[in-house]
């Protein structure tokens, strides 16, 4: 007799939603955490007043995974303005979403930084995307790069907006993620607005594991699985330090840097981001807008003030200031704090060089390289007993986290139906 019907190891989002699925349609599900809180790669600390995420993350509504789990409104999001502000080799120009900022338009038409042929290629690029999504996915893909240049998207507004602000996005400057998971995420910045929960991310977790406790899900953190083994047709786990505990079925939900350690499967490529947060006595601009730099003068991928969204992360009279850059995993050409604060100056056109750093977050293991072809589902079930699921099985983002959680439940109550029929007399 095992001692639950599922184990879920790994309380990040595929985890929790895969566990809230299962006890939902009325399974013995206990979630096993490492850490010392759920959330994994979605966490946020309070620091001196200040909330700082593990990394600087935004949140997109229009997902739609978000859409069917999750109490949207409940988490307060702040939102970003849809737009991009450029420092720009003598200037600093803003382009905005002609449908969100409609008093934006004469300002980004002014910018210089979208032409006519520029527009025309964009909506080229972006129209399978928009009309016609699953088509777009089962039609052969490339990379990025390779999808910019069919669409004969050449100009500034590739050089300048859109190759370095998705540099940040996708933790790759080398253009070589797929074109078509790019073209999805452009979806979602067309269809919603991106924010973040006043309460930081790591609020999205949070609600996740308190709709997975009310459903009946027993939550143990600090809780790190060492091994599994198979166990009279099920799985026994071992916990370090613990005792061990046994199931009928496994869901491994440990995230990509850490399940070929318990599985036999490759561990993932994935890229790495390096987050800086600076506190200061006053906002170096009014602009909410995330910052990219065109000229590329430095290590930073994007800056924000992010009080000027969310005035929730920062104490009353002070302002919160994030600078992201790459981080490579051989370590090799890493930022250095002169550099990060000369290139916020910079960029925000004003000296950086008192302002506080508070902390910083180097997160080596941070996204799935999403490589072309594009493979958005893979299987759930690797094993009679074992599932698996997470971001790197489906797309590198909070929407492909959730609905790999989901896809795992589906795959393991359908496996019931069968086991069920096959049992019949
Ligand atoms: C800096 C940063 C910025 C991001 N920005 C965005 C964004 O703007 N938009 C977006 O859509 N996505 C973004 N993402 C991606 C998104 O956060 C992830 O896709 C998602 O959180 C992954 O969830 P997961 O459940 O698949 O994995 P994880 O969050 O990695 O969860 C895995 C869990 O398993 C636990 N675990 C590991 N090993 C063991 C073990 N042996 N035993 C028990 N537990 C174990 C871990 O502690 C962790 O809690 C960002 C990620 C980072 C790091």
């Amino acid at each position: 007799m095992h001692t639950h019907d599922v184990i879920v190891i790994g309380a990040g989002l595929a985890g929790l939603r895969c566990a809230t699925d299962l006890a939902r349609a009325g399974r013995d599900v206990v979630v096993l955490e490492a850490g010392d809180a759920v959330g994994g790669r979605q966490r946020t600390d309070e620091v001196d007043g200040f909330l700082l995420d593990r990394g600087f993350h935004v949140l997109n509504p229009a997902y739609p995974a978000m859409q069917r789990g999750v109490d949207i409104a409940a988490l307060r999001l702040q939102r970003f303005p849809v737009g991009v502000r450029v420092r720009r080799e003598r200037t600093v120009a803003e382009i905005a979403h002609p449908l969100r900022h409609p008093a934006s338009i004469l300002e980004t038409l002014r910018s210089g930084l979208i032409g006519g042929a520029d527009a025309v290629a964009l909506a080229r690029w972006l129209a399978p995307a928009l009309l016609g999504p699953r088509t777009m996915m089962a039609a052969p893909d490339r990379t990025l790069r390779e999808g910019w240049d069919r669409a004969r998207l050449f100009g500034t507004l590739r050089t300048e907006v859109l190759a370095p602000f998705l540099t940040g996005v996708l933790a790759d400057d080398s253009q070589t993620t797929s074109d078509a998971f790019v073209r999805l995420l452009m979806r979602m910045f067309v269809l919603g607005r991106p924010g973040l929960p006043e309460r930081g991310i790591g609020a999205l977790p949070a609600q996740l594991a308190l709709t997975a406790t009310a459903e009946g899900v027993g939550i143990r953190l600090g809780q790190r699985v060492s091994r599994l083994r198979p166990d009279s047709g099920g799985v026994q786990v071992d916990v370090d330090g613990g005792d061990a505990i046994s199931a009928a079925l496994v869901v491994v939900a440990v995230g990509p840097d850490a399940v070929s350690d318990l599985i036999d499967l490759p561990r993932p490529p994935m890229r790495g981001l390096q987050t800086w947060w600076f506190a200061t006595d006053t906002a170096p601009a009014a602009s909410a807008m995330i910052s990219v730099d065109a000229r590329r003068r430095g290590p930073i991928v994007n800056t924000a003030v992010m009080s000027n969204s969310i005035a929730s992360y920062a104490p009353r009279g002070r302002h919160l200031v994030q600078a992201t850059c790459l981080l490579r995993a051989d370590g090799v050409e890493q930022a250095t704090e002169t550099d990060v604060r000369r290139q916020l100056g910079e960029i925000w056109q004003t000296g950086a060089a008192s302002w506080t750093l508070l902390r910083r977050d180097d997160i080596p293991f941070a996204l799935p390289a999403q490589a072309a072809p594009l493979r958005a589902t893979t299987r759930a079930r690797i094993a009679d007993a074992v599932f698996v699921a997470g971001d790197h099985r489906a797309t590198a983002s909070i929407q492909g986290a959730l609905a790999s959680g989901e896809r795992a439940a589906r795959a393991i109550l359908a496996a019931g139906r069968e086991r069920a029929i096959d049992d019949r007399p």
